[in-house]
């Protein structure tokens, strides 16, 4: 008898027509609650769950008696209790490496959107406004050799520092990472106490990932610790920074500007003072958003929960212990 498999997320045709040649596939609609009785009657019978931005709980994992592998199409897990999943011996399977340079791309544009104006003033265009040529109060900073200070140093934060080191020839500072003295030789990257990075850095980039540890990791005093004409860029996720801290921060001129691709709550409520700030560059979490990336995500998924329910090792195993 063919195992069963929920999916919630966009795959291709073909990627659909792979998984439905070696397993029952029932699709869930991307609005349906997993927790809503339809949802449950099919994870009843699940050994797989494939989506991204699965919102799972104990009381769903409950509903699925027969789940082995739960493959979600992102690099962050933060909406999975993964303990819970290893108690029971369910497998959890990520997208890393595939998303990596596309995130970084992301990171930097927020760098040079904010650093340069570019959202505020190209809408200054389209109103008409460009009367005569522009004076200092449409200056922007200067991003080249400035410095960066990447608080998270994984495969996303390194990448943005490439782009920022061998690019834009910017001094590149790490905090909140282990110490990693090959790519203080490869970028001249060097290590720092997060305080010391903050008062250091012209750009603050955050991309650690959200965890106990790390939720509020910036507030009202990391901020006041960054230069007034700091300009600070979140890609990592919202709950990682106090949003009204940082809101704050922005209204009293302790930093000067804000790139942010992740937020709080999201959607990002259209009464957030946020969507208002001229020195706010607000995108709708489009981190991996491209037609490539999202096709190697949802593949890189579309194999992890081929092979787990296959009896193979996946590719990408968050919680190894769970492998025999
Ligand atoms: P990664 O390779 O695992 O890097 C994470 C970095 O954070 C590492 O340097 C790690 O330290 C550090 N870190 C600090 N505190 C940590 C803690 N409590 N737990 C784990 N690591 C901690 O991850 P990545 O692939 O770069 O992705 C980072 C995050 O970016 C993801 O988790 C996700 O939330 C976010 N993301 C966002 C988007 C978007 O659309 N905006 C897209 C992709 C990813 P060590 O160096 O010592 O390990």
């Amino acid at each position: 008898m063919k195992k069963r498999l929920v999916v919630q997320g966009r795959l291709n045709d073909a990627q659909l027509a792979e998984l439905s040649g070696l397993f029952e596939v029932d699709v869930l609609p991307k609005s349906a609650k997993l927790d809503a009785p339809e949802s449950r009657a099919l994870l009843a019978k699940a050994h797989g769950i494939v989506g991204s931005g699965l919102p799972i709980t104990a009381q769903i994992l409950d509903a699925a008696p027969n789940l082995a592998a739960i493959a979600t199409i992102s690099v962050g897990y933060d909406s999975i209790p993964v303990d819970e999943l290893t108690k029971r011996g369910i497998m959890l399977c990520n997208t890393p490496d595939v998303l990596t340079e596309t995130t970084a791309d992301t990171g930097f544009t927020l760098i040079m959107a904010t650093a340069r104006r570019v959202v505020e003033l190209a809408q200054w265009v389209k109103d008409g406004q460009w009367q005569a040529g522009v004076g200092p109060e449409q200056f922007g900073s200067d991003v080249h050799g400035k410095t960066l200070g990447m608080v998270g140093f994984g495969r996303i934060g390194q990448a943005v520092a490439r782009r920022g080191a061998l690019g834009f020839g910017m001094k590149v500072l790490y905090a909140k990472a282990s110490a990693k003295p090959e790519l203080d030789r490869e970028l001249g990257a060097q290590h720092r106490e997060l305080s010391e990075l903050l008062a250091e850095s012209d750009f603050v980039c955050v991309t650690v990932p959200l965890t106990a540890e790390t939720e509020h990791l910036i507030g009202a005093q990391e901020f006041a610790l960054m230069k007034p004409s700091g300009i600070f860029i979140n890609i990592a996720r919202g709950k990682v920074v106090d949003e009204n801290a940082l809101i704050q921060a922005l209204e009293n001129g302790v930093i000067k500007a804000a790139g942010l691709d992740v937020f709080e709550q999201e959607p990002l409520p259209a009464s957030s003072p946020l969507t208002t700030m001229a020195n706010v560059v607000a995108l709708p979490h489009i981190g991996s958003a491209t037609h490539e990336t999202r096709d190697a995500m949802a593949q890189r998924a579309v194999d992890n929960i081929r092979l787990a329910l296959q009896g193979e090792r996946p590719i990408s195993l968050v919680n190894e212990e769970t492998w025999r």
